[in-house]
């Protein structure tokens, strides 16, 4: 404040401070105050401190203060090791165990505090056949710790006593002018983790920062590399991409760069089809809306959506084989899981859901006795009625069919009971009992 009034009056600028390589920026200059750091990190960073070890706020948070967004957590950077930090603080646990970081607990909140490390250079690095970084697990100083980091954007410390930011690689410069630039030479450090490629589109379309040309250039050569990445982690980044609350914008990036490929092999099929493509943009846009919305987004919603148009296409496959539709039905999700899961495993404990919500679809279609409340009562009611929904958007279904479950859920008794459309299932066991067939045939036919 009274820097600022100084400056008003006098005209002096406040300098950034050079340590050997490291700029340090004065809060006169960046204008982050420390109010903005959570309670829980500046104990993090005041307990380290009093203790005698340097200890910083870094990366995302850093970014996103910077860029006046609300950062999702914090982490701490600091010299001291995971035994130190777990000495200075009694509620820690340290986890990981090829590369250890420590949990620091305060109620609710819990500080993710890592040691500076130093990536390993390329001589004495043990890499995959591609080139691929398999260990990067030792410790180091604060400027070894920002080199190894990928964007300039994500490798500032701030320190929330001074209010100082250390920057060494001029990534205030690069937030300044809205850039994301990789940190030294992005062909190496693509190879190195091909995870920065989705990471390149992801930040850029979530914060709305634009991808220097030389960090976007070898993109379109290397992208085949993250065939080599563990599924675990593909599927990892492929759900920070999804909940980012910019997920249409990262599928589209992702597409224009032909990325998605190798991220998400299921957009392949189902984004040439037209009314699948609409299909999933809405559903994309749908769960971005949700999580600016606060209000919560289940995975396994997402995926079925995605996988939606290819359960179609394979259950009429199926039905044009033959198959009575319910078993066809069966039939095409477990063919498009087992599928799926040969690409990108996403995780078996979201199969049942996502079957669940597949197997709702087709009675939302039978409006007559007993069955629409049977559905009513459903357990994923509510999520397969979004998901009917969206059908019903993208033009797969009649949109009726959607305003007639929206009016029937609230509806009184004798409203409902008006709704109610003429009973098709009581024609059908009359016209079969006619027939003579039994009703263990007709309940498998339901
Ligand atoms: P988000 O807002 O999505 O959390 P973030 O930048 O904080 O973005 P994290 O995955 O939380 O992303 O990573 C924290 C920090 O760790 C990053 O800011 C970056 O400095 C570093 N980092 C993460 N992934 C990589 C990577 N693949 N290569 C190099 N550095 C990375
Ligand atoms: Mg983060």
């Amino acid at each position: 404040m009274i820097k600022k009034l100084f400056k008003r009056i006098f005209g002096k600028s406040v300098r950034t401070r050079i340590e050997g390589k490291c700029h340090i920026i004065p809060f006169d200059v960046h204008g982050v105050s420390r109010d903005g750091i959570s309670p829980a990190a500046r104990r993090v960073t005041d307990g380290l401190q009093a203790a005698g070890y340097a200890a910083f706020v870094v990366g995302g948070a850093v970014r996103d203060l910077l860029l006046s967004r609300h950062p999702k957590d914090f982490d701490i950077a600091t010299d001291a090791t995971p035994e130190e930090v777990r000495r200075v603080f009694r509620r820690s646990r340290i986890i990981g165990r090829r590369f250890r970081l420590v949990h620091v607990l305060f109620g609710e909140e819990t500080v993710e505090t890592s040691t500076f490390r130093r990536k390993i250079e390329s001589e004495e690095a043990e890499t995959d056949e591609h080139g691929r970084l398999l260990r990067d697990n030792e410790f180091g100083d604060q400027e070894q710790d920002a080199a190894r980091r990928d964007f300039t954007a994500n490798a500032l410390f701030y320190d929330p006593s001074s209010q100082e930011i250390y920057d060494y690689h001029n990534g205030y410069a690069d937030i300044c002018a809205n850039t994301l630039r990789m940190i030294g030479d992005p062909a190496v450090r693509y190879r190195e983790d091909p995870v920065r490629m989705l990471r390149a589109v992801r930040l850029s379309a979530k914060l709305g920062m634009k991808l220097e040309a030389a960090t976007a250039a070898p993109i379109a050569k290397m992208k085949d590399l993250l065939g080599n990445v563990p599924q675990a982690r593909l599927l990892d980044e492929m759900l920070k991409l999804l909940l980012s609350g910019h997920a249409l914008e990262c599928v589209k990036k992702l597409r224009s760069m032909d990325l998605h490929h190798g991220m998400l092999p299921m957009l392949d099929v189902i984004l040439k089809q037209p009314l699948g493509e609409k299909f999933v943009m809405l559903a994309l846009q749908n769960t971005d809306q949700r999580i600016r919305d606060e209000k919560s987004v289940s995975p396994a919603f997402l995926f079925a959506a995605l996988l939606w148009h290819d359960v179609l296409s394979a259950w009429k496959m199926h039905q044009d084989a033959g198959e009575r539709p319910v078993a066809a039905l069966h039939a095409a999700m477990d063919e498009v899981l087992d599928r799926q899961q040969a690409q990108i495993a996403i995780p078996r404990r979201y199969d049942a859901i996502m079957k669940d919500l597949w197997l709702l679809q087709p009675r939302f279609g039978q409006r007559g006795g007993q069955r629409p409340f049977r559905l009513l009562s459903q357990p994923h009611f509510r999520a397969a009625y979004d998901f009917l929904l969206l059908r019903c958007e993208s033009g797969e279904v009649d949109s009726q069919l959607g305003l007639w479950w929206d009016e029937f859920q609230d509806a009184t008794d004798e409203r409902r009971a008006e709704m109610l459309l003429p009973d098709e299932g009581v024609k059908k066991r009359r016209r079969r009992k006619k027939s003579g067939m039994t009703v263990q045939a007709e309940l498998s036919t339901e």
